[in-house]
Formats: C-alpha cells, sequence, structure tokens
C-alpha cells in the first residue's frame, strides 16, 4: 500500500485525556482520547470507493492489498497513526443527553493529500470511552447502508462524508434490530469514513455544558483555522470571526437542507450530535429515500410517535440544531443578538434556496408560488413515486398538455387515479405548460430538469436485497448499487431495474420501509 501522508494536526493540537485504554469513562478538560481498534479474526473486503481512495492518494491496487485488509477493519496501525475516539455530547430527539461521543467510531488519523486533508475513521471498531453500554461495533446491514448511501450522496452532489471501504469483520454481533425481545446473531462490518473533519454540533456543546470555556475557545479557533481558513485571515477581532463563522454554519446547514429536500432524502435521526459542522451528511443510521410523496414520512421507528424527524420538518429542526449551537458558543460570543440575526438569516435563507430548487426542479427560471403549491397538493393527492415524477415530467411535451403517457408507471395504487385527481391534474398541466412558455424555457428544459433530478437514488428496498445477499457472502450486489449511483442523472438504459419503483413487497418489510436505530 502507498504511504498515507499523515499530518494528524487535530491529535496535535488539541488536548487528549491522560489515560489511554477503552474504558468508559468521562472526559474532562480534554477534546480526545487514544484507543485502540479491536481485532477481528478473518476480515473480507466487501468494496471499496475508487473515488474515496484517490482522494487520500490510494489506488484500486491499494485497496485490494491485504495491508488494506488488515489496516482498514482495525487490525493494523501503519506509522503515523494516532487512532482516538472524540468526546461529544447532544440533544437527542430534543432532549439534553449530557456525554455521547465516538461511541463507535475511531479516528485513525488525518492524511493530507493534494493540499486537503481528511480523517480518516473506522465506524465499528470496537468500543472506546463513549461506548456507555453498547459494544462499538456494526453490523453489514447498517454498514452496507452508510457504505452505499455515502457515496450516493456525493455523486448527487449531497454534501457528505466519504466512505472509503466496507470491510467484514468475520465475526458475529448480537442484535435486537427492532427492540421486540427477539435479538440474533449478524455478520460484522467495519466502515472506513472520511472528512475534513468529523465535529459535530455536540462537540461544542459539551464543553459549554462543562463550563470548560477556554477549551471551548481554543478548540473553535483550531476549527476555523484548519476548516474555515478563509475566516481565520479575515477577521482581526476573535468575536467577528466566532459570528462570521457561525453565519457560515448556518448558510452550510441551509444548503444541505435545500439538498436533501431537492432529492427527497430523509436522515431520520437529526440530534444534535448528529450535525456536522461543515454543513455535511454525516451518520447514516435509519435514513430512508422517499419513495411515495409523503411530506410526513419518516423511516425511523423509534421516532414513529412525534415524527420529529419527518421530511417536512428537516429544515426546521436544522434551526433548531442550529439555536442549540449557538447557546453553545455563546459564551465566546456574549452577545446574543448576532447569533440570533444569523438564525433569522437561515430562516430567509432557507426560503429562498427552497424557492429556487424547486424552480430547477421544474426547468423554470423563476419560482412561481401557485404552481408550486398546486405541485404538492398533486403529488400529495394519490401515491406518487417522487423521484419518477420529475424524471417524468422532463419528458412530458407542454405543446401537448393532454399527453400524459410519460405519467403513467409513477404511481403506487392505479386505483386512486379517479376522475377528479385526473382532471386536476390536467389543470396543473396546463397551468405549467404555461409557466413553461411565459418563462421562455427552451429545449434545454430537458437536459437541465434532467441535471437536478436523479434517476437513481438508493431507494431502500434496493439497499435492503444488496443488503440480503451481502449477507450470504455475495457481494455484487452492493458494488453494482455502488457503480448505478455514480451516474445517477444519467439515463443507463441498460439499469432501468434500479429507477424502477418500489415493488408491493417491499411496502412493509423491514429494513425497507421500516428502520430503528439498532446497528
Ligand atoms: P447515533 O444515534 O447512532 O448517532 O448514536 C448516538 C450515540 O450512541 C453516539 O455516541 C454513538 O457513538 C453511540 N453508539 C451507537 N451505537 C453504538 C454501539 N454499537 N456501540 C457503542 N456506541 C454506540
Ligand atoms: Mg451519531
Amino acid at each position: 500500500m502507498q504511504t498515507l501522508n499523515f499530518d494528524n494536526q487535530f491529535t496535535q493540537t488539541l488536548p487528549g485525556d491522560p489515560l489511554e485504554d477503552n474504558m468508559r469513562r468521562q472526559l474532562h478538560n480534554a477534546i480526545w482520547a487514544k484507543v485502540s481498534p479491536t481485532q477481528v479474526c478473518a476480515p473480507y473486503l466487501v468494496a471499496h470507493s475508487e473515488e474515496a481512495a484517490a482522494l487520500v492518494g490510494l489506488t484500486t491496487e491499494d485497496c485490494l492489498s491485504s495491508s488494506f485488509l488488515q489496516v482498514f477493519s482495525g487490525n493494523e496501525t501503519l506509522d503515523g497513526m494516532v487512532p482516538h475516539a472524540t468526546c461529544y455530547g447532544g440533544h437527542q430527539f430534543g432532549n439534553w443527553a449530557g456525554q455521547l461521543g465516538d461511541g463507535r467510531a475511531i479516528n485513525l488519523g488525518e492524511v493530507t493529500h493534494n493540499n486537503q486533508h481528511w480523517m480518516l475513521q473506522l465506524k465499528g471498531a470496537g468500543p472506546t470511552p463513549f461506548s456507555r453500554t453498547a459494544d462499538g461495533l456494526a453490523v453489514m446491514r447498517s454498514s452496507v447502508r452508510e457504505f452505499l448511501c455515502s457515496e450516493a450522496m456525493f455523486h448527487l452532489g449531497v454534501p457528505t462524508t466519504r466512505a472509503l471501504s466496507l470491510i467484514g469483520s468475520g465475526e458475529d454481533v448480537l442484535r435486537d434490530m427492532l427492540y421486540d425481545g427477539h435479538p440474533e446473531h449478524e455478520p460484522g462490518a467495519v466502515v472506513c469514513r472520511m472528512s475534513p473533519s468529523f465535529v459535530r454540533f455536540g462537540h461544542f456543546q459539551i464543553l459549554t455544558a462543562r463550563n470548560e470555556t477556554e477549551l471551548l475557545r481554543q478548540f473553535t479557533d483550531y476549527l476555523i483555522s484548519r476548516d474555515f481558513p478563509h475566516l481565520a485571515r479575515l477577521h482581526d477581532d476573535p468575536r467577528e470571526r466566532y459570528i462570521a463563522w457561525f453565519n457560515e454554519v448556518c448558510e452550510r446547514t441551509a444548503k444541505l437542507m435545500v439538498h436533501w429536500m431537492r432529492v427527497g432524502f430523509v436522515h431520520g435521526v437529526m440530534n444534535t450530535d448528529n450535525m456536522s459542522i461543515l454543513g455535511e451528511t454525516i451518520d447514516y443510521g435509519p435514513y430512508g429515500w422517499l419513495e411515495d410523496f409523503d411530506p410526513h414520512w419518516t423511516p425511523n421507528t423509534t421516532d414513529a410517535a412525534n415524527r420529529r424527524y419527518r421530511y417536512d420538518q428537516q429544515p426546521a429542526i436544522g434551526q433548531w440544531n442550529l439555536m442549540q449551537l449557538a447557546n453553545a458558543i455563546l459564551p465566546l460570543i456574549e452577545d446574543t443578538k448576532p447569533l440570533e440575526a444569523a438564525l433569522s438569516s437561515y430562516a430567509t435563507n432557507y426560503e429562498t434556496q427552497w424557492q429556487q430548487m424547486i424552480a430547477t426542479k421544474l426547468g423554470l427560471k423563476h419560482y412561481d408560488a401557485d404552481l408550486s403549491n398546486g405541485l404538492f397538493s398533486m403529488l400529495t393527492e394519490v401515491e406518487t413515486d417522487m423521484t419518477l415524477f420529475f424524471r417524468a415530467l422532463a419528458e412530458f411535451d407542454p405543446s401537448q398538455p393532454e399527453a400524459t403517457e410519460c405519467f403513467d408507471a409513477i404511481y403506487y395504487q392505479p386505483a386512486q387515479l379517479n376522475e377528479t385527481f385526473v382532471t386536476s391534474r390536467g389543470q396543473w398541466l396546463r397551468q405549467y405548460a404555461q409557466a413553461v412558455s411565459q418563462q421562455d424555457i427552451g429545449a434545454e428544459r430537458r437536459t437541465s430538469m434532467n441535471a437536478v433530478n436523479p434517476k437513481f437514488v438508493l431507494r431502500n428496498y434496493l439497499a435492503q436485497l444488496a443488503i440480503d445477499d451481502a449477507e450470504k457472502g455475495d457481494y455484487n450486489h452492493v458494488n453494482k448499487l455502488l457503480d448505478v449511483l455514480r451516474k445517477p442523472y444519467d439515463d443507463q438504459p441498460e439499469n432501468e431495474f434500479y429507477a424502477a419503483k418500489r415493488p408491493e413487497w417491499a411496502r412493509t418489510r423491514v429494513g425497507c420501509s421500516m428502520l430503528s436505530c439498532s446497528s
């Protein structure tokens, strides 16, 4: 394997805990603790991402080597690595939960390559000081989901942590998948994730909750200089710098929410410990993709009663989470006004960008509120596949608004397509055709729509089919999906199977429509 170039600024600059073992504990006056990944008996490579590997200077040959397998399963440590876990807190489902931390994530070290830095992080490599009562391990099903979705999101153009590799551990892990008293052994796995930083809102929250204000200042200064260097240079006054930085975190979070809404992604667990300070999608757990367009949908069975993290509530939760971050950094700024101003800009910023996004999804230059309202009532009136709808609309010919064959295959319950619905759809399509002609959109409409409306997303049931095979030792499906999802906006006529709407058997199957936090 090529040598990786470690610079480890994080552990070199920020204070670590003097204790060097995996014993469960509360950390004080420290950001991280040294840990050792747990050895596994028979690791095997399930998949790797060529694109992610290239970011740190690794080739496919490197990824297929036995040394890669040993290192990224946690069995061996390379010279220059400083395996460690970090301490963070968080609000879970709206309630302050105290210290959480990297309970099953172990950072191996930071690599620099092509003037960028990447923290390499194993997920599922055994207990850390933050594992509380759990085992620090991950199962194949959740690891396949994390690996595939990270790379799918990247190719969709959605900010995300990356996934370098998916390695089976060769060991079993006990999980009660639905928390209903039926634990079973499942194959274990380790994913290696990459991001310039895995810092979450919760990292700031725990320091403030512990009144460790000087450490909070040091941590924030470090983060800004490392990951927001343009701000470090701009402002001499530290308070100005913190405010500019908070504004940027708000902007990035708003952008991320717009992307999720655009592609129909539901994160499922938007706790403050799952919010990346870089505005990336992080921690792929019980996430899901909208199939029929139901704004109230969440895949997470743990959240079934309140649906706090349902699709249409994500932007508001983003703001709620930013408010918790604002509270956490208040000791550095000592003035609530600029933070409140940033939070209210988040809302206006989001709204403006969302409107622009809806316009581009429709292939229009300008947002039309009336048209958009009509669109959403049409999409919710009968069970309509969101992804297929927007691809079908690109095929719709505005000069022939009565020709609706392009929509034939996008509905889940054909019996719902009664006369009333067909009539109101016809009205909306005529209104849409009019907007297209008024805004003078030419032949490029189809191309521009297809550039923002993916044909291929990681449909919940497709991930489950790949998992079913992987659990039996067949990894072709995982790799095939990885390949198809590399070009989500292309037509790929040979891969029509992966663009089809969810089959009926998947409507109620666990893993396809219902997921728990157990992973
Ligand atoms: P999540 O809801 O998955 O983001 O996890 C919340 C907290 O629980 C984080 O601190 C995780 O690291 C921790 N956690 C989740 N699963 C495990 C596990 N199997 N072993 C140890 N810690 C875990
Ligand atoms: Mg998490």
